[in-house]
């Protein structure tokens, strides 16, 4: 078969991770027998360089002939939050989620077995495993809801955001939860507040709908405070986690912290058509740009993740994470997950490594 897949390299070390994460793509079609054939997008800081906006015209029409989208990273402080928005990077960014219509945001959070020294929480508690994904809302609730600041009489400025939350919304991302639980270990994890919020009292009441519909799944609700505790006492009961926007921002980085390095956890933000788009959770690293210093390892699970969700290629998707375990395995650490004082190895390297291994 031969996929199209849309490249937004972007800032810092967006380039130099995409480009390893091609190096392991073009090893998986050789050994499968796939092409994937490539189309550089331009989009962020980047772009305000070359053509004075992050979001230049046309860029969701680019990537939607495209089977899916590969993004490094964009941002950095030379278009700060003292630019006008149309340079800001992050603009370009939530406008091409908005444009692709990706409202489900999909992080897996898993300890990598041979890195299980690099989790925070107790050895016991790291031993049970931790292997979940967190699937959150993206494109509704506060963040998107209407905002207001306006003069009181006696208390100064007051501001309010809006919490607004469909039937539609909710179904849509609930049923994206029980259909990946399927493709796991079937059981479902709904983070609300149903105790205090009305949109979470509408949110459990579609969520317990769906679960009637998929009966081979484990269902439980979960107040977000209670969720907050369990990931850090025992992150190992949970597969699926779903909740709206702004629970899933905290608790996704909550779950990410648990599984050791910023630099190893892929995501992936899907809509109902393609094409879906694929990144690592990390930012542009602008400390560490040009350096040969960045861990590839997010971006290239980000690949394996674009297989198994936007081209249901399971195997070639295990082909990759297996090829990342392989060379963690054998002791090659890039510098932020080595021991201090240890050997690391370059970005270009390490993406070498797992090519061969595939
Ligand atoms: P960051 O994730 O870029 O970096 C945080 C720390 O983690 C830094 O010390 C960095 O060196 C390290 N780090 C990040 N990725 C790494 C990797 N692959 N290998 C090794 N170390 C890694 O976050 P930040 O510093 O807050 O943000 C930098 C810029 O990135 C900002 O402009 C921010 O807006 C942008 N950003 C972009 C995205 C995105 O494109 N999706 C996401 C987050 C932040």
């Amino acid at each position: 078969m031969n996929y199209k897949i849309a490249l937004i390299r972007g800032d810092g070390i967006g380039p130099e991770v995409v480009n390893e994460a091609v190096r392991v793509l073009d090893a998986v079609g050789r050994k499968f027998g796939h092409s994937f054939t490539y189309v550089d997008v331009l989009m962020g800081g980047c772009a305000t360089d070359a053509v004075g906006k992050s979001y230049p015209d046309g860029t969701a029409e680019l990537c939607k002939t495209c089977d899916a989208v590969l993004l490094g990273a964009v941002g950095g402080p030379k278009w700060g939050s003292d630019k006008p928005a149309e340079q800001r990077p992050e603009t370009a960014l939530l406008a091409l989620r908005k444009d692709l219509g990706l409202y489900a945001n999909l992080r897996p959070a898993a300890l990598r077995p041979a890195l299980a020294d690099a989790c925070p929480l107790k050895r016991e508690t790291a031993e049970r495993g931790i292997d979940l994904m967190m699937v959150r809302e993206l494109t509704g609730g506060i963040y998107f809801g209407k905002r207001g600041r306006y003069e009181t009489e006696d208390r100064g400025v007051e501001c309010t955001d809006l919490m607004a939350y469909s039937e539609m919304e909710i179904e849509r991302i609930g049923r994206r939860a029980f259909e990946l639980a399927r493709l796991r270990r079937k059981k479902v994890a709904s983070v609300d507040k149903a105790n205090v919020l009305e949109t979470s009292r509408l949110w459990r009441s579609v969520m317990h709908r769906l679960a009637q519909e998929y009966p081979d799944v484990e269902y439980s609700d979960v107040l977000v405070d209670n969720c907050a505790m369990q990931l850090v006492r025992d992150p190992s009961q949970f597969d699926v986690v779903v909740t709206e926007n702004m629970f899933g921002d905290i608790l996704s980085d909550e779950a990410s912290m648990i599984t050791g390095s910023i630099g190893l956890l892929p995501s992936a933000s899907i809509g109902d058509s393609a094409p879906g788009l694929y990144e690592p959770i990390h930012g542009s690293a602008p400390d560490i740009a040009g350096q040969d210093k960045a861990n590839p390892i997010a971006t290239i699970l980000s690949a394996a993740m674009m297989m198994r969700y936007s081209f249901h290629l399971a195997d070639e998707a295990a082909a990759i994470e297996n090829a990342v375990d392989a060379v963690l395995a054998e002791g090659w650490r890039t510098p932020d997950i080595a021991e201090p004082g240890a050997q690391a190895v370059g970005t270009q390297k390490m993406g070498e490594l797992i090519a061969a291994k595939i």
